[in-house]
């Protein structure tokens, strides 16, 4: 039999079939994918060959089928051990507010670099414009344009207004998204106005409810009655940038690939070399300063110089 993880709990994963069917299953002893080190070899969005053991819910996973892509959290900075967070994604949709929170360009630019690192399509969704004054207001028409420039699908919304919703039913459309962002910035609100049977407040509730049982917290995907699905991600603040090196960071910058081919080195960094052709499209206004600052800043975290070597591939 052949399914979907849309659940992992530690040792067991729950599995949907093409028919509906949700089995509770088990990974087979011993278990292994070549050439990944992660704390869990099967995650959320893999698909699975499984075989039905004991009773008739339950079944013993024996294969899985090859990624299209993953995304990965490291356990820790310093750890060669990563966490794959969910697998087979078409797309990251980012949920971020300009205010109550704020989120910063910084959070944004980090998932965008990771999904670019696997080619997976980036949304940002804007939310809570009904709080917006003014100055919120000329944000986000700045932010609104560097994001688009850049390639992404923007789209500003206000669950509390119902402003837009149609406009993230129609990207998450047939689609399997995950979703991502800030603690507060609309996550559950946004899905829950999209799809009132998933009620994802309620879970939250029961999750707190078995804190002290995990320490973790689990991806999970909910399929939509419009379809597709969504990967909710409770918990997890950060994506590893891992899987890539230093040097691979500008073209993780889709605005930036479009001109680094033209910098004079072309070992360039785009940071002081003379004829840089990036810090050229800067002063003409075809690259964001605040998208560049973002780069400086993934570029020097000192992140990298701990665990580069580890991560090249
Ligand atoms: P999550 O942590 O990202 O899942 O955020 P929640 O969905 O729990 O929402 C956090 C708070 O923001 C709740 O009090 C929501 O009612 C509120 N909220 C969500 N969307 C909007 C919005 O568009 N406008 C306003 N003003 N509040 C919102
Ligand atoms: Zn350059």
């Amino acid at each position: 039999m052949e399914g979907t993880v849309i659940k992992s709990t530690g040792s067991w994963l729950s599995v949907l079939t093409e028919k509906g069917e949700t089995f509770h299953c088990k990974l087979k002893g011993n278990f292994r994918i070549k050439g990944i080190k992660s704390t869990n070899p099967v995650a959320v969005g893999d698909i699975v060959g499984f075989e039905l053991i004991d009773s008739e819910n339950t079944g013993l996973i024996q294969s899985i089928l090859p990624r299209n892509n993953y995304i990965i959290r490291k356990s820790t900075k310093l750890s060669k051990v990563s966490h794959i967070i969910a697998a087979n994604i078409d797309q990251v949709c980012i949920i971020a507010t300009l205010i109550q929170p704020r989120t910063s360009t910084g959070f944004i630019d980090r998932i965008l670099v990771t999904a670019e690192a696997y080619h997976i399509p980036g949304v940002i969704i804007f939310n809570k414009t009904d709080l917006h004054k003014d100055k919120q207001t000329e944000q986000l028409n700045k932010l609104e344009k560097i994001y688009s420039d850049a390639g992404y699908t923007v789209i500003a919304t206000s669950v509390k207004k119902a402003e837009n919703l149609d406009r993230v039913k129609a990207i998450l459309k047939n689609k399997k998204t995950l979703i991502t962002g800030h603690s507060g910035v609309g996550k559950s609100a946004m899905v829950n106005a999209i799809e009132p049977r998933l009620n994802l407040k309620t879970r939250e509730i029961s999750y707190t409810h078995n804190k002290g049982m995990h320490t973790t917290t689990f991806a999970e995907m909910f399929g939509l009655s419009f379809g597709g699905s969504i990967i909710d991600t409770p918990g997890i603040k950060e994506f590893g940038l891992t899987d890539f090196s230093r040097d691979e960071i500008a073209e993780r910058f889709p605005e930036m690939r479009k001109y680094m081919h033209q910098c004079r080195f072309n070992n360039c960094t785009h940071v002081h070399e003379p004829g840089c052709a990036v810090i050229t499209a800067i002063e003409n206004g075809n690259v964001s300063l605040s998208r560049y600052e973002n780069y400086l800043n993934i570029l020097t975290d000192d992140y990298w110089e701990k665990t580069e070597k580890d991560f090249r591939l």
